[in-house]
C-alpha cells in the first residue's frame, strides 16, 4: 500500500522549496482538493507535497509516513482507506517543532493544555472499527475532542463531512491554526461542549471520542443515524477504560466492549 507513494517520490535528497515555510505557495498539490477526492486519488495528488522533518531526522516526511503504514498493516491493521489516509495527514505538522522527530512513531504525544494525541496505531484501529462493514466514505461525521486536529484531518479522508468539537478554546484555536495549512473544506471545527453532542449536524453516520468518560452521553446515542456506529473510550466497572462500540438499528442500541485503552477524561463545560 505504501508501495505507491514510495515508488513515485521524488529522489533523495528532497528538494528544500524555497518557499516551504508558507503552505499557501506550494504550487504542488491544491490541499482542498482532497476533502473531496477519494483517498487513494488523494495520496496519489499528494506525491510532491514534502516538507522535510527538522533536521536531524534524516528523511522526508513521506517516507517515514510510508513507513508508520507498514508498520500498521503488520500490526494487523487492514482497512485500505484508513491506511491511505494515515499515509496522506502530517502528522509532524500537528506537534510542537521539538516532538517534530517523533511524530511518526507509535506513540502518543503531548499537544499542550494537560492532552495527549493519540498514537497512529489507535487512531488507525478507532477508524476501523468506525468503518466496518461500510464501503466508501462514511457520511457526516461527529468527532468528540478536536485536540490538535490530526484525527480530524485523517477522517476528512474518510468521511463526506466531519464535525469536530473540543472544549479547551486554546486547542481549538491550535486545532484551526495547524488544519489552515490542509485547507480541509469538509472539517468543520466547533468549540464546546462535546457531551451534548452538536444537534445541528445530527444524525451522524458516525461519531467517535477521543477522551472518555464513565459513559457514553445520551446526546451521542440521540444525535446516531440509524445504521449508525459509535466509537469511544468508556471507563469499565472495573474502573479502566476500553474501547466501547455501540451500533444503532431500528430494533434498539448494541454495545460491544472491546480491548482496554489510555484516553485523556471526558470532561464536560468549557475551558
Ligand atoms: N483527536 C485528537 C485527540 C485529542 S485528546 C487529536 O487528534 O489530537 C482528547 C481531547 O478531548 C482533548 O483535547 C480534550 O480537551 C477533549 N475533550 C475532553 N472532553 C471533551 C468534551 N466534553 N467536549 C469536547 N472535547 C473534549
Amino acid at each position: 500500500m505504501s508501495e505507491g507513494p514510495r515508488a513515485k517520490r521524488p529522489g533523495f535528497p528532497v528538494k528544500l522549496a524555497a518557499n516551504s515555510g508558507v503552505p499557501s505557495a506550494n504550487k504542488s498539490i491544491n490541499p482542498a482538493r482532497i476533502g473531496q477526492t477519494n483517498a487513494a486519488q488523494a495520496r496519489n495528488a499528494q506525491i510532491g507535497l514534502q516538507k522535510p522533518l527538522p533536521s536531524g531526522v534524516g528523511l522526508d516526511s513521506q517516507t517515514v509516513r510510508s513507513r508508520m503504514v507498514d508498520k500498521l498493516a503488520k500490526q494487523g491493521l487492514q482497512d485500505a482507506e484508513v491506511l491511505a489516509a494515515m499515509g496522506l495527514v502530517e502528522r509532524h505538522r500537528f506537534v510542537d517543532t521539538a516532538l517534530a522527530n517523533q511524530a511518526y512513531e507509535d506513540t502518543s504525544l503531548p499537544i499542550g493544555l494537560g492532552q495527549t494525541i493519540s498514537k497512529p496505531n489507535v487512531v488507525a484501529r478507532m477508524l476501523e472499527l468506525l468503518r466496518e462493514g461500510r464501503s466508501g466514505r462514511l457520511g457526516r461525521v461527529l468527532e468528540v475532542g478536536t485536540g490538535c486536529g490530526y484525527q480530524a484531518a485523517v477522517l476528512s479522508h474518510l468521511a463526506v463531512e466531519v464535525y469536530s468539537i473540543e472544549r479547551l478554546r486554546g486547542l481549538h484555536e491550535k486545532a484551526r491554526e495547524n488544519l489552515r495549512y490542509f485547507r480541509l473544506p469538509n472539517v468543520h471545527l466547533l468549540f464546546g461542549d462535546g457531551m451534548e453532542g452538536f444537534a445541528k449536524g445530527a444524525p451522524y453516520a458516525a461519531i467517535i471520542a477521543a477522551a472518555g468518560g464513565e459513559a457514553i452521553p445520551q446526546a451521542w446515542i440521540e444525535q446516531l443515524a440509524v445504521g449508525g456506529r459509535l466509537v469511544a473510550p468508556m471507563q469499565t466497572a472495573k474502573g479502566q477504560q476500553a474501547l466501547v462500540v455501540i451500533d444503532k438499528s431500528a430494533q434498539g442500541v448494541r454495545q460491544t466492549v472491546l480491548e482496554a485503552v489510555h484516553f485523556v477524561p471526558l470532561k464536560s463545560g468549557t475551558d
